[in-house]
């Protein structure tokens, strides 16, 4: 983390400084106002306030401890995992369970928590790979009256699947319904789910790379045909694959994920992403009127029920 510090001083230093920037600050309540300012304004606040210090006479130490911990939310799951973690994201799980898929307390995540992902470390070894390229026969949303966490990706059996992002498998199994089935966790805290193969190929505690094969794509456990259930979760709870992943040219469409809590699921919010604040009487029919798309559309991208109670003041998501 010093090393970001450090990074953006000299980001800072080597930029010329504007006058308007310097202009910015000069009384002491002027600044406390333009810290409050920019601390949530992600990283160019942040480098507004390290920019800024250069006019004090003395930099005040619990500001600096703010302005670490805002760094460390940002850049926290890479660079921990890297200098001081054994397992990936350590620091936001309770324990790393090689026994069952579905370790985590979900209910210990508290509504409204906010969560941002680096997706891409620039500079690290942190690619994404697509689990294996193939369409989709199946997306996440409801099938019926139960929900499908994942994606299905069509592939033949004996077809190589290889991993994510770089990370550690927590689980390699065959699992009710799912087949022979592994998990891995990752630095940025997701971890991604691999189901149906016929043959696996990695263990528990195996390092993984992006594009390393963990198995072999077929069809065990409950299925009709030979494809890739292909799961992302955070926390234990999992949410749709397609919001950040383009599976047309098998790419990221972002490289920073944000994910809210809500009393129903996790939901990602992305650019250009219209959200709804939940207002008294708001219900999904009236809410897929007011934003002009299907009330399925609604339903699955925040994995609600139709006759979902809402809570008022909760953020839903409301465009493609
Ligand atoms: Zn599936």
């Amino acid at each position: 983390m010093r090393f970001l510090i450090v990074h953006i001083f000299i980001l800072v230093i080597c930029l010329p400084l504007s006058a308007s920037t310097l202009g910015k600050v000069n009384k002491s309540a002027d600044f406390n106002q333009f810290v409050e300012q920019n601390l949530n304004k992600g990283y160019t606040g942040l480098v507004n306030i390290v920019d800024s210090l250069f006019e004090l006479n003395t930099v005040d130490s619990k500001l600096l401890s703010d302005l670490q911990n805002k760094i460390d939310s940002f850049y926290t799951f890479f660079y921990h995992s890297k200098i001081n973690e054994k397992l990936p994201a350590e620091g936001l799980y309770e324990n790393w369970n090689t026994k069952f898929s579905q370790p985590y307390d979900v209910n210990k995540m508290p509504h409204d928590s906010t969560f941002v992902l680096p997706l891409v470390e620039k500079g690290w070894m942190c690619n994404f790979v697509v689990p294996v390229k193939g369409e989709i026969i199946s997306p996440y949303g409801w099938r019926g009256n139960r929900m499908h966490r994942g994606v299905d990706i069509k592939l033949n059996i004996g077809d190589p699947v290889v991993c994510s992002f770089k990370g550690v498998v927590r689980y390699a199994k065959d699992a009710p319904g799912f087949g022979l089935t592994v998990i891995v966790r990752h630095h940025n805290g997701l971890e991604t789910i691999y189901s149906h193969l016929s043959k696996m190929s990695v263990e528990p505690g195996d390092f993984v790379e992006p594009g390393q094969l963990i198995g072999l794509g077929g069809n065990s456990g409950r299925t009709t045909t030979s494809h890739l259930h292909y799961e992302i979760r955070f926390k234990g709870i999992a949410f749709d694959p397609q919001s950040f992943i383009d599976f047309k040219n098998n790419t990221l469409r972002f490289e920073i994920l944000q994910l809210q809590k809500s009393s129903f699921a996790l939901v990602p919010f992305l650019p250009n992403q219209k959200v709804h604040k939940i207002k008294n009487g708001d219900t999904v029919e009236s809410l897929a009127k007011q934003y002009n798309v299907s009330a399925t559309q609604i339903c699955n991208w925040n994995a609600v029920r139709r006759d979902q109670t809402f809570v008022t003041g909760e953020v839903i998501r409301v465009s493609e």
